[in-house]
């Protein structure tokens, strides 16, 4: 049997350093905006190269809050990929903004600039790019876009810790990026977390007062808001689990080398298309075959977990029913829906695990499928 994902093997590598950094903080006492939360913060915006990073509870909030601090509410769209996990677009609902589909690119999974300029209008104040997957979105067309019509460019980088676009990392590409520490992220904390970074220190400050009552000061509060912490354990976890990302991420890099070079010669099959300048981090390895379901199944049959992202996008999401948009709208994000097929992918992967895997598949795609 293998399995969609195991993180026993990385985190068994990091025990010792994590059971530390749980004393350090018990020894400390202090489990709330403390010193690890200032040291993670700052260690994330250097890993980024970023000037400021402000932590917070989830990867919805670093989306949601940045709009927030930007003014938008209700009456003002927000352009959101067709494509991606609905956080994207739940965090422009959330301030009262109405998220706007523009299409993504059949290949690479993530924005076509052209579908965004066709998407502006008067409303359009912000765009909200995901690296879908690990691989940066098109940021130089989209970042041309931004400027000529003065709109905010926010990444969702909650797929690609530590992914690169020529020199530069995801999160220094657009003027701030969300990040999501969910255990299963690329850096995943142990329980709930996010992070914004950005080199404006003005929507910085803002951000710091956002996710803590709208108070930097004990009991003086500027905003009326909620409340979203990063808390100083997870802080002290994600500095631990910081130093190995690039190693880690490198290893994803193999196990989808391997898969790309085993998968070539199944016919029906296309393996996902990295391109040429970026580093993509995989954070899902994600193929693509018009019988999806019943290769799911044969899989499913001999002992191979797969899993399906996301079998249903958001426009067509009983959320966003009053959106009026119907099936067929928007084709690229339908038929990804219906043909892609994540599979096991985590950094400590063996490759005999990829090998069976991908035996299994092109014995699947030799027998029973076209
Ligand atoms: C995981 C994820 C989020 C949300 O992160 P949470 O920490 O679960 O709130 C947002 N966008 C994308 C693309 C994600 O994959």
């Amino acid at each position: 049997m293998i399995p969609f994902l195991d993180m026993r093997a990385a985190l068994a590598e990091l025990r010792n350093e994590l059971d530390e950094a749980y004393a350090r903080v018990c020894e400390g006492a202090n489990f709330i905006l403390g010193p690890e939360l200032e040291a993670f913060e700052a260690e994330f915006a250097a890993f980024c190269g970023s000037k400021h990073c402000v932590g917070v509870g989830s990867g919805l909030d670093a989306l949601s809050l940045p709009l927030k601090a930007r003014g938008l509410g209700p009456g003002d769209e927000v352009i959101v990929p067709s494509q991606t996990f609905i956080a994207t677009w739940l965090a422009v609902s959330m301030i009262g903004a109405t998220p706007v589909a523009a299409e993504v690119d059949d290949e690479t999974f993530n924005l076509d600039p052209s579908a965004v300029r066709a998407a502006i209008t008067p409303r359009t104040r912000a765009i909200v790019p995901v690296h879908l997957f690990g691989q940066p979105a098109p940021m130089h067309a989209l970042a041309e876009i931004a400027a000529r019509h003065s709109l905010f460019l926010l990444e969702d980088a909650a797929q690609a810790h530590g992914a690169r676009l020529g020199d530069a990392r995801c999160g220094q590409l657009g003027d701030a990026a969300a990040f999501s520490f969910y255990p299963t992220k690329n850096l995943g904390c142990l329980g709930d977390g996010g992070a914004v970074v950005t080199d404006d220190a003005d929507l910085a400050a803002t951000l710091r007062k956002l996710r803590n009552y709208g108070s930097t000061q004990k009991y003086v509060h500027d905003l009326v808001c909620g409340n979203t912490r990063l808390d100083e354990l997870q802080a002290a976890f994600l500095r631990v689990k910081l130093a190995s990302l690039d190693r880690w991420n490198e290893r994803r890099r193999r196990v989808a080398a391997r898969y790309d070079q085993r998968l070539r010669s199944a016919g029906s099959i296309r393996t996902p298309r990295a391109i040429e300048g970026c580093e993509h981090v995989y954070h899902l390895y994600v193929i693509r075959s018009p019988e999806r379901d019943l290769l799911q199944a044969e899989l499913r049959e001999r002992g191979i977990a797969t899993q399906i992202h996301y079998p249903i996008p958001p426009h067509l999401q009983k959320a966003y029913g009053d959106l009026g948009i119907a099936p067929g709208a928007l084709p690229v994000a339908e038929r990804i829906a219906r043909e892609s097929l994540s599979l096991p992918m985590w950094p400590h992967m063996s490759d005999d695990q990829v090998d069976r895997v991908c035996d299994a598949i092109l014995a699947a795609t030799d027998r029973r499928l076209p």
